[in-house]
């Protein structure tokens, strides 16, 4: 059973009304009127972490991303852009095997640089109605499969959050997460079958990993993974290949989350809501229907406008995101036992040794 519950209709969502699109042209989007700050109108102010170099470190740590359309949040890609959806093979490799055949896709991908793979069924809902120029999105025939596919971002760097050297491990990561999902698709294409790489593009990627077993929803918006917490971000590779799908997981993401609240406290933007789960959320960049936490994406990226970079705060603060580890590894034992008095303990904890705080950007940097 999923880890989320479905509570009203869910419609397909229309990706024109995402934050990232709604910024360019949207007036009632607190983004839209937020002043964009440049690097240089930053670097003047001589804050630790956005110095000219700092922004430079961001600005190669996109560059994949930005010159591949799909990869990130910009450009939307025509299909067959970047990588064609259908094979051009006229022979197709026909496993006597899916269970073993699936397992080796899922070593590929992390051969290809994927930090955890899980193979859904695409549940209709979650691909989008139209795309950001209001084009209809429809999956080509038989592409009912989705590979998804998490990059883990670079702890330490991430630990600046919300400084240009953060934001340059997320550009990092939308870069590496171009490379993997194009390299799944062509391996998928050189055994005949079709494959279509996407990044945030056709679909939404939170909802598909979770039904891949990837992880959970956290109160951040996120999705938590049991290894690496929210320190991911997520790429998809639709196929007509007939992979075995995963179940989704629960390691008890949703009982901690209801005792603590770290990211609400360290957002910036008040983005991150304090209380329950609700139906529906506070913009129309919400999709009602599931009960879950919703975040504020309006003021989340006005304040990554007046910041000159992205912020992920939400992500260094969480106590999901750790290094791999023995030690984590038994607190995570811990959360799965989904007790509220071992969580409140846990969080304290998690205080009590400083994980969460803001490191200035020379302690964060990986030597
Ligand atoms: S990215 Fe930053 S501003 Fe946005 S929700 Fe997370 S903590 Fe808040
Ligand atoms: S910081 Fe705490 S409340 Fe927020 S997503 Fe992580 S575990 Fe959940």
């Amino acid at each position: 059973m999923a880890p989320y519950e479905i509570v009203g209709e869910v419609k397909r969502f229309n990706q024109r009304y995402t934050a990232f699109s709604r910024v360019n042209w949207d007036p009632t989007c607190v983004a839209y009127r937020t002043p964009a700050k440049t690097a240089d109108e930053i670097a003047a102010q001589r804050k630790t972490g956005y110095s000219l170099e700092d922004f430079a470190l961001h600005s190669g740590a996109w560059a994949m991303a930005r010159s591949l359309p799909g990869a990130g949040p910009g450009r939307q890609p025509e299909r067959g852009e970047m990588e064609p959806c259908e094979t051009q093979l006229d022979r197709r490799y026909e496993p006597e095997d899916w269970p073993a055949f699936t397992r080796r896709v899922k070593r590929a991908a992390r051969f290809f640089g994927a930090s955890a793979v899980g193979v859904a069924r695409v549940d209709p809902r979650w691909v989008y109605a139209c795309d950001q120029q209001e084009r209809l999105v429809e999956l080509p025939q038989g592409m009912n499969t989705a590979v998804v596919l998490a990059v883990a971002m670079d702890y330490r760097m991430l630990r600046s959050s919300p400084s240009a050297w953060a934001a340059a491990a997320t550009g990092n990561g939308y870069s590496r997460m171009a490379f993997v999902k194009a390299c799944m698709a062509r391996h998928l294409h050189e055994l005949g079958w079709n494959a279509l790489a996407s990044g945030n593009d056709t679909a939404l990627s939170i909802p598909l990993a979770i039904d891949a077993g990837l992880g959970e929803a956290g109160r951040n918006g996120l999705l938590m993974t049991p290894q690496y917490g929210p320190r991911v971000r997520l790429c998809k590779v639709f196929t007509n290949a007939p992979l075995v799908p995963d179940s989704p997981i629960r390691f008890g993401v949703q009982e901690f989350c209801e005792v603590c609240k770290k990211c609400a406290e360290t957002c910036p933007a008040g983005s991150i809501p304090r209380g329950e789960m609700t139906p529906s959320g506070p913009t129309v960049s919400n999709n009602p229907g599931v009960l879950k936490w919703y975040s504020n994406a309006d003021k989340c990226l006005a304040f990554w406008r007046a910041n000159g970079v992205s912020c992920a705060n939400c992500i260094r603060s969480c106590p999901f995101n750790k290094p791999l580890g023995r030690i984590h590894d038994w607190a995570r034992l811990f959360v799965k036992v989904r007790s509220r008095l071992a969580n409140r303990a846990l969080v304290r904890i998690d205080g009590w040794l400083g994980y969460g705080r803001q490191v200035a950007p020379e302690n964060g940097v990986p030597r």
